[in-house]
């Protein structure tokens, strides 16, 4: 199942424990250089693992840092995978990692009836004895998914195509983004497909440690985006996680997969639409904004591991009107499923809370960020409205901010 990552480059300078938010935030986590390569070391030998290693965010932090290129984050996932096939998963660990399969299930049950079984008092109580924490931020079910909505819609019937890759959290709970995205999209000359058969990128799989699981999810997932690769379609993703997962991970974690698929990156949606709109924003410049929109905007962790820049911020500053600061204040903390974790929730809220203390002073009236559970994050620690960066654009174009 392993595949070997090799620890040797790190030179113990740890510049990533100073970067982890993590390690800052407690002291039950040992750090990216202890956990990450220096017990790499123990593990090869078939030592013993530390079980601080399930405290890692997976937020890749570290890696962003690392002078040496030493895949931190992904020595802890494959370890933390290798502890987990040893232990055993806790059910509340596969209930998170299997929200997409969790959402079918309850399909056909309306989302009000949906919405208050799972977040009533009573409920929350159980969910807070299986060990997700009675105050974490869940999302609610929205009425309609996205995909349900984009069957609904009738596209304009543009000759180029482009396939928007939604990912969960746009599909099951956010899905006027996904539905801002297709009006983006097809007002710039597309006409959107979006495939059945893809299913979630499997990163909440890996990070609780069902490895075999995402595996499966990125053979499937290899082998559609691979065909309409081929077939010359240009593909993107709204989500910073799910693009991070395919750009970056899936080589490190499968690269039986790559090897018989070949690379299938999903391109940053916000990048793509920066240089869709570049005529119409360059233009809309010359006029004199008559509202001026206070925004501030968070820069998800996956996104800056990237290293493509922040193209949602760049967006938002071309719209006139639109004033955004950006809060440059590290991880929110929530790191997908992490900070709903009984044992986790408030290390995440410690992490989160340079950011929500930025969000606060900023004065701005709404935050805005790529990653939908960042915005979940922020909405839990400063009651702000929260916005994905194309919700605004949309906003812009249809009728001033
Ligand atoms: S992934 Fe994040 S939490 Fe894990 S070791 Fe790296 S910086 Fe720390
Ligand atoms: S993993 Fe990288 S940043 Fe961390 S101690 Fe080793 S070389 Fe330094």
């Amino acid at each position: 199942m392993r595949v070997h990552l090799s620890p040797d480059k790190c030179i113990a300078c740890t510049t990533c424990v100073v970067q982890c938010p993590v390690a800052e935030a407690t002291t039950k986590f040992l750090g990216p250089r202890m956990i990450g390569p220096a017990y790499e070391r123990f593990r090869l030998l078939g030592l013993t693992e530390d079980s601080s290693l399930q405290y890692c965010a997976n937020c890749k932090n570290c890696d962003i840092s690392c002078p040496q290129g030493v895949p931190v984050s992904s020595l802890n996932m494959l370890a933390r995978a290798e502890q987990c096939a040893r232990l055993g998963h806790s059910f509340r660990d596969w209930i998170l990692a299997h929200g997409e399969l969790m959402a079918t299930w309850l399909r056909h049950i309306p989302a009000p009836l949906k919405n208050f079984g799972m977040l009533n008092p009573l409920t929350r109580t159980a969910l807070d004895a299986l060990g997700i924490h009675r105050q974490a931020p869940l999302p609610a079910f929205a009425p309609h998914t996205f995909r349900e909505s984009l069957r609904r819609m009738t596209q304009p019937g543009h000759s180029r195509k482009i396939l928007f890759f939604p990912g969960c959290y746009i599909d099951v709970y956010n899905p006027q983004t996904g539905l801002d995205m297709v009006w983006a999209l097809n007002s710039a000359g597309y006409d959107v497909i979006v495939p059945d058969e893809l299913v979630c990128c499997g990163l909440p799989m890996v990070a609780n440690g069902f490895w075999n699981h995402a595996h499966a999810n990125a053979e499937r997932n290899l082998q559609v985006l691979a065909r309409w690769r081929n077939a010359g379609l240009p593909c993107i993703t709204a989500c910073p996680s799910c693009a991070l997962m395919f750009r970056s991970d899936l080589p490190e974690y499968f690269p039986d997969l790559i090897k018989k698929y070949g690379m299938s990156p999903l391109n940053d949606a916000q990048e793509f639409l920066l240089d869709a709109f570049e005529d119409t924003l360059s233009a809309s410049t010359t006029d004199q904004p008559v509202n001026v929109c206070h925004l501030v905007y968070h820069a998800p962790c996956h996104l800056r591991a990237q290293g493509n820049g922040l193209p949602g911020l760049d967006l938002l500053r071309r719209l006139p009107g639109v004033y955004v600061d950006y809060a440059d204040a590290g991880c929110c903390g929530i790191s997908g499923s992490y900070g709903f974790k009984k044992e986790k929730y408030d290390i995440a809220q410690t992490v989160g809370s340079r950011l929500f203390a930025r969000v606060r002073e900023s004065g701005a009236t709404a935050a805005v960020s790529e990653c939908g559970t960042c915005r979940v994050q922020i909405r839990h620690g400063t009651g702000l409205t929260t916005l994905h960066p194309v919700n605004v654009l949309r906003k812009f174009l249809d009728t001033g901010c």
